[in-house]
């Protein structure tokens, strides 16, 4: 047993409590080869928050081993889809009553707003539990006639097994419940890998795990280092599948692992950099309060960032000036102030990252209309970096940048604008803003996305599935599309009639 560490936030005059140990069969236990910890450092005053254990390769081992375990005796095998949906459901209720707690937790570690938080990421998070909930007692094959009077086939959508799951750090509770929600709903037991930046609602999260009731071994959390404990899941033989969300060069790394090892099954949600267009005839304000969200949203720190805006030549400079007014308007500070609409970005590294950007943009003759300067104070803060004058070749056009950082540009015919769009290896988001429902529907079908927004952007639903094209990723989260990831089909021949005349 490992003792929690008490977290005083003298801010909000309370401290929490969080277990800082692996979580493996129900239990927060000590690595059991190794003496390394993880810092957990709150990014909006760079201080040490605590120190959680971090797992060793022997460590995932043996989390797999209990992930087995309970998979081959309870849930993979003994427990119905009626009790797998009731205790989804009790998860869903614990988070919902400990969601103050549990946002102000993503708060101290990650940056974002406590309100953003729990509204939204953990809000969120239990319906997107509830969701797959419903889900646990309907997973169905099909009946399938081969002859009509002596044979027939059926399908079994079985659970694949043991799953790894390695998550990132830019929404720790809501990729966790992306990740546990539609695994648990079909008879999969979990080895849960958070980021190493942001350990601790995953680990507070696995408390609520053995309140609920689920069976030891079925949910496992070891936070590690992605070239420790990441690497030996995506290696290891008794996992049957990873799911990762995380960046490109990562998520090729993990392909191979699972090549080499035992070709286990693979998903993959990747980076981006999509494209937002602005034609002519849309309504300029509202496309400008979703492109200003595009990107300040979660700090810019987000998969879908619509990070490259392209606008119409007439409109240009109107949508411009709009643009800056609403950007301006976002309060960036700390987190646990009620007043912020937006947090630091989540460590020094990423803060390093993107103030390179910044200074590559301004190197490369971009012009910088707004923010660009850094602040005095503590913390990881950027302030919202609007770019104009970008040319294709310019870094902060091709990469994904993580931040809040967005490069706009022009165009004059809707070809050019499509052109200008898929211009990238990645394949994620990519919104459009127009009043002319057949433009609408022409460049919807031309955008090389797995999510297209009209007249809006960056709304997801449980319900709708979620994922990414070219290098963007394989597979779909979310909607009934993320139970294909977590299942295994197995087709049944069955023969009540023929008799086989031997020799042929
Ligand atoms: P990252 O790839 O550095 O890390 C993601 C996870 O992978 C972490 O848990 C990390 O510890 C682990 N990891 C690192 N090296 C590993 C290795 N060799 N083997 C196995 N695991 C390893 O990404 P990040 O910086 O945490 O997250 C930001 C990236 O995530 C961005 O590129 C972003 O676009 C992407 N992202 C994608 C989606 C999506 O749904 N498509 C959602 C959120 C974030």
């Amino acid at each position: 047993m490992v003792q929690p560490a008490i977290i005083n936030v003298p801010s909000l005059q309370k401290s929490i409590t969080v277990p800082t140990g692996l979580f493996i069969n129900n239990e927060f236990v000590p690595s059991a080869d190794s003496n390394e910890v993880i810092p957990a450092i709150n990014p909006a005053t760079e201080e040490l928050i605590c120190n959680v254990v971090a797992a060793s390769s022997k460590d995932i081992d043996i989390a797999v081993a209990a992930a087995r375990e309970a998979f081959n005796t309870t849930w993979g095998k003994n427990v119905t889809g009626f009790e797998r949906s009731r205790l989804i459901n009790k998860l869903a209720d614990l988070i919902e009553r400990d969601a103050q707690e549990l946002a102000e937790l993503e708060t101290l570690n990650n940056g974002k707003p406590v309100r953003i938080a729990r509204d939204f990421d953990i809000g969120d998070s239990v319906q997107c539990l509830r969701y797959y909930a419903g889900w646990a007692d309907k997973i169905t094959g099909q009946t399938i006639e081969v002859d009509n009077k002596t044979k027939l086939a059926f399908t079994r959508h079985d659970p694949i097994g043991v799953c790894g799951q390695i998550i990132p750090w830019n929404y720790p509770i809501n990729m966790w419940a992306w990740k546990v929600a539609p695994a648990l709903a079909v008879g999969c037991t979990i080895v849960m890998k958070p980021s190493e930046l942001t350990p601790l609602t995953a680990l507070k999260l696995s408390e609520l795990i053995k309140e609920a009731g689920f069976p030891p071994g079925v949910v496992n959390t070891v936070p590690s280092l992605g070239p420790v404990g990441g690497a030996a899941l995506a290696a290891h033989l008794d996992v049957d599948k990873v799911a990762f969300t995380g960046s490109t060069i990562t998520g090729r790394k993990i392909l191979e692992a699972a090549a080499k090892s035992n070709l286990k099954k693979v998903s993959l949600e990747l980076g981006g950099k999509s494209p937002h267009l602005v034609f002519e005839s849309a309504d300029l304000d509202q496309a400008a309060s979703w492109a200003a969200l595009g990107i300040c949203y979660n700090s810019g720190q987000d998969c879908t960032a619509g990070s490259r805006v392209y606008v119409q030549d007439t409109i240009y400079d109107k949508f411009v000036g709009l643009l800056v007014e609403k950007v301006k308007q976002q309060v960036i500070g700390n987190g646990l102030e009620e007043q912020s609409g937006g947090g630091p970005v989540v460590s020094k590294g990423q803060y390093d990252r993107v103030w390179g950007y910044i200074d590559s943009g301004k190197a490369e003759g971009a012009k910088a209309i707004l923010g660009g300067q850094k602040r005095a104070s503590k913390g990881y803060f950027v302030d919202p970096t609007i770019f104009t004058d970008i040319r294709p070749d310019m870094k902060i056009v091709k990469e994904e940048i993580f931040g809040p950082v967005l490069a706009v540009g022009k165009f004059t015919s809707e070809e050019e604008a499509i052109k200008l769009a898929n211009a990238t290896t990645y394949g994620l988001g990519a919104g459009l803003h127009s009043s002319d429902a057949n433009q609408c529907m022409r460049v919807s079908s031309a955008l090389e996305a797995g999510t297209v927004w009209v007249n809006q952007y960056n709304i997801l639903n449980n319900n709708v599935p979620f994922g990414g094209k070219k290098q963007s990723g394989i597979g779909r989260e979310l909607g009934s599309y993320a139970l294909d990831e977590y299942t295994s089909v197995k087709a049944v021949h069955w023969n009540f009639g023929e008799t086989l005349a031997w020799p042929l």
